[in-house]
């Protein structure tokens, strides 16, 4: 019979797959097990959402048996199985995207610990075989398949014999080499460990033929009369899981440890969760659930690719794999299951939107999530700090995207950096730590804290003792702008051009120099000819000789966001920009000189100053040349 190929990117994936990891190679049978175990998922569903199929759920069961003569592992199940299309399409693809990321992974020369990452499924079994045969009948089928597969080179599908429906995945171990032991997979202890470790939690029973010792009477009797004992040992098939999945044990017979050990083999991570969230609830609506907080994002928790979502049960049976409605989006970092016998098992993913008790879920968990949260912050603030790290941008994203809406639920939970602590603070520490006299929440847009803090516009502001949130994410100056105010405090920007934080005397001081100057001003704008909207004789700037504000509504800040949003209306819309001189200044002694000598003079100055204003604010100068030339003037 002819060989058929694997799919180009799945051969990749093998050959990359069998020939460059070395660690995790034990995860093949949780793989091959959790196949097995939705397959029956599928079958049982199946039996109680249709009529005429007449299989017990007692009967489902998942047998792993060791043949070391012939030097196999059999996984074996009978669930709904598969007819000759389906493991053509199943098992001759990638079947994961999964998969085809970790492809990526190990070609960017990611660390290949990733393998932790995703589940690699069916061709984990490649893992540890040199060969891999199922044989499968399809239920309500006649004709059972055989599959047969030798790794890279390709595989066959042909007729075979099989008396009932289900599946057996037959492995053909590998040999020892001189880097790695495959034999001890053919050792039952070795594979009852590994099934109580990762498999556990499977819900069907997972049968494996073991050895028992116990002391049996021999029907002879000892010279005392007693019945004579001697150590006998049989095979007995045993169920080795425990079953019960873990989120419905008893609180009290699961360990912080199980949990996380649960959830990095559910959820293919390699590191521990930072919190574990465990919900029993009765009442309206009851429900169990278990959601983890992970510690670091998935690498593609960023892009479209990553789904959100929390496992959904209904007593028992998983009816969505990632349930989105079960979580606001700001919080879709979480995972977990929730599991509720109210659910109905029929119901489609538009019922599930409109469904009452889900949204009563929803906004429990909400609370419950935000709470656990507000916990870390309180006892565990490095943890909470590098959480933000991964995840803080979502959160902003979640006050931005709802215009507010949920502003309540996350406004306590983002940070900013602190120009006068260097750290990371929430709004609520820099309230609580506002000056006598201060009323507003001051804040500074830049690349990076280091700019932030060079900016001239901070001076004034920090001369008063008043702290500045550096915003140097691109979200950040939109969350607070969203905000408006936290607890009534309003939010400041310091590139604004008035801070109003001079006296009444500096004031009226500032106005008659204003009214003394106006002719100088009125020259300076018009030498810039419209390359700013206004100038100003500052109150603001101490040492600096100028610097670039902007006035109204939309910030520099907002005006480069804009920028980026093709297509966007608001794509043009620019801040209207006011330079700045201080008064106090030599340089605007010497521009005052100029004025009153030498016109041309004076208007190079004006328009070295405007560049210089930009350069400080980061901000490209139109004309490198011209500027040049302006200085070198003035030599
Ligand atoms: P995944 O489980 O994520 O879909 P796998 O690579 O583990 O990916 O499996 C690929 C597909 O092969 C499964 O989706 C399923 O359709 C099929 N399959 C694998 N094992 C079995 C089995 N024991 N019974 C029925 N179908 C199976
Ligand atoms: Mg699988």
């Amino acid at each position: 019979m002819a060989k058929k190929q694997f799919k180009a990117e799945s051969k990749q994936l093998l050959d990359l797959m069998i020939n460059s990891i070395y660690t995790h190679r034990e995860i093949f049978l949780r793989e091959i097990i959790s196949n097995a175990s939705d397959a029956i998922d599928k079958l049982h569903y199946k039996s109680i959402t249709e009529s005429d199929i007449p299989v017990a759920r007692e009967d489902f069961r998942i047998d792993v048996k060791v043949d070391k003569e012939a030097g196999t592992v059999t996984v074996s199940d009978n669930g709904i199985g598969m007819n000759k299309e389906e493991m053509d399409a199943n098992l001759g693809v990638i079947a994961h995207s999964g998969s085809l990321d970790f492809k990526k992974g190990i070609e960017e020369g990611k660390d290949v610990d990733i393998i932790g990452q995703f589940g690699v499924g069916f061709y984990s079994s490649f893992l540890v075989s040199d060969k891999v045969t199922v044989i499968s009948k399809k239920y309500g089928e006649d004709q059972a398949w055989q599959w047969t597969s030798e790794g890279v080179d390709g595989y066959t599908i042909k007729e075979c014999e099989k008396d009932s429906y289900g599946t057996d995945v037959i492995m053909h171990i590998r040999e020892d080499d001189e880097n790695e032991t495959f034999s001890k997979y053919l050792d039952d202890y070795t594979l009852e460990d590994l099934i109580k470790k990762y498999s556990d939690y499977v819900r069907w029973p997972i049968h494996m033929n073991l050895e028992k010792g116990a002391m049996e009477e021999t029907g002879e009797k000892n010279e005392d009369g007693t019945p004579k004992k001697e150590w006998k040992e049989h095979i007995e098939d045993t169920v080795v899981n425990s079953m019960v999945p873990i989120w419905q044990r008893d609180k009290s017979s699961v360990t912080d440890d199980d949990c996380k050990a649960f959830y990095k083999e559910k959820f293919h991570d390699y590191e521990d969760p930072i919190s574990v969230i465990r919900v029993n609830a009765e009442g309206s609506v009851s429900y169990k659930a278990m959601l983890f907080i992970p510690k670091v994002a998935p690498y593609n928790f960023y892009s479209r690719e990553f789904e959100p979502g929390l496992q959904l049960y209904s007593s028992g049976v998983m009816i969505m794999d990632k349930c989105k409605d079960l979580l606001p989006d700001c919080f879709r970092f979480v995972k977990g299951v929730v599991d509720s016998p109210d659910l109905s098992l029929n119901i489609s993913r538009e019922m599930l939107q409109h469904d009452r008790q889900l949204s009563m879920i929803r906004s429990n968990l909400e609370k419950k999530i935000k709470n656990d949260l507000e916990r870390i912050l309180r006892e565990d603030r490095e943890t909470y700090e590098a959480f933000h790290k991964n995840f803080g941008p979502q959160l902003k994203y979640g006050i931005v995207e709802d215009w507010g809406a949920r502003a309540d639920l996350l406004k306590d939970l983002i940070m900013f950096h602190s120009m006068e602590k260097d750290k990371p603070i929430t709004l609520a520490e820099y309230v609580a730590d506002m000056k006598e006299g201060q009323d507003k929440i001051y804040f500074a847009s830049a690349e990076s804290v280091a700019r932030a803090k060079q900016l001239p516009q901070a001076e004034q502001v920090r001369d008063k003792g008043y702290d500045i949130i550096c915003l140097t994410e691109e979200l950040d100056e939109f969350t607070l702008r969203t905000l408006r105010n936290y607890n009534e405090k309003e939010f400041c920007d310091i590139n604004s051009n008035d801070l109003d934080l001079n006296t009444e005397e500096e004031k009226k001081e500032a106005e008659a120099k204003e009214e003394e100057s106006k002719e100088l001003i009125d020259f300076v704008k018009e030498s810039l000819n419209g390359k700013v909207d206004n100038v100003i004789l500052s109150r603001k700037l101490k040492t600096h000789a100028v610097c670039l504000s902007s006035e109204g509504d939309v910030s520099f800040e907002m005006e480069k966001y804009f920028a980026n949003i093709p297509g966007s209306p608001e794509q043009g819309v620019k801040a209207k920009r006011v330079l700045e001189i201080n008064p106090n200044h030599p340089a605007f002694d010497a521009l005052k000189k100029a004025f009153g000598e030498d016109k041309e003079k004076a208007a190079s100055m004006a328009s070295i100053m405007l560049d210089q204003a930009l350069l400080m604010a980061g901000m490209p100068v139109e004309d490198m040349l011209g500027y040049s030339e302006n200085v070198f003037k003035l030599f």
